[in-house]
């Protein structure tokens, strides 16, 4: 008999590979669904707010189903490991953010080197394990110790909206009308828009 595939599972072949930005995105999804008392969105019933675009993002996208696609997943690019969601049936919503980790001496050193494309075999293999250990003992933590989790007061964004598209008189390509602009009296995409700036 095969066994179905665990949720750890599922989330790494929808990432393309296992690390510890992934794992953080899972105890981040586990905190906030546990928090709010919800499951999985199927449709916008929650949304996210996410303050980066790690690793974590995408399972946090798996996980919670707030995704970009569906409009209930938000983006604000402060570089910061603070997840904010909210539950639209109760207007309840809670923060998470990550607690430190506690950097490895050890694995910070392979990693510059790693990334620096001058570690040796032996060294990758040591990268690649020690990475592997600190995901196993992150995901053995409890969620207490990993997560600091608040409820707070949320202006809740505006549910996803489909708008009328309009040719770009440039290119041709079709626009949503909220994205458009007007260059010489036509209506251009702001790809074109930005080239007619550059003229100036
Ligand atoms: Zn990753
Ligand atoms: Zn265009």
């Amino acid at each position: 008999m095969c066994q179905e595939p665990s949720l750890w599972e599922r989330v790494v072949a929808f990432h393309g590979h296992e690390c510890l930005g992934l794992a953080i995105g899972m105890r981040v999804s586990e905190a906030a669904l546990q928090a709010l008392g919800s499951r999985r969105a199927p449709d916008e019933e929650l949304f996210a707010i996410v303050e980066n675009d790690s690793c974590a993002v995408d399972a946090i996208q798996f996980v919670t189903g707030c995704t970009l696609g569906k409009g209930n997943l938000f983006f604000r690019d402060y570089g910061r490991q603070v997840y904010s969601f909210g539950r639209r049936d109760n207007g309840q919503a809670v923060r998470v953010r990550l607690k430190p980790l506690g950097e490895d001496k050890e694995y910070s050193r392979l990693r510059e080197r790693v990334q620096a494309g001058v570690a040796s075999r032996d060294e990758r293999e040591r990268f690649a394990d020690l990475g592997k250990a600190q995901q196993e003992r992150f995901f053995g933590l409890a969620l207490a110790d990993v997560c600091q989790v608040e409820k707070i007061e949320l202006t809740f964004p505006g549910k996803a909206r489909i708008f009328a598209s309009v040719a770009c008189a440039r290119c041709g390509e079709r626009v949503m009308e909220p994205r458009a602009r007007v260059r010489d009296g036509q209506i251009v995409c702001i790809p074109c828009s930005d080239e007619y700036q550059r003229r100036w």
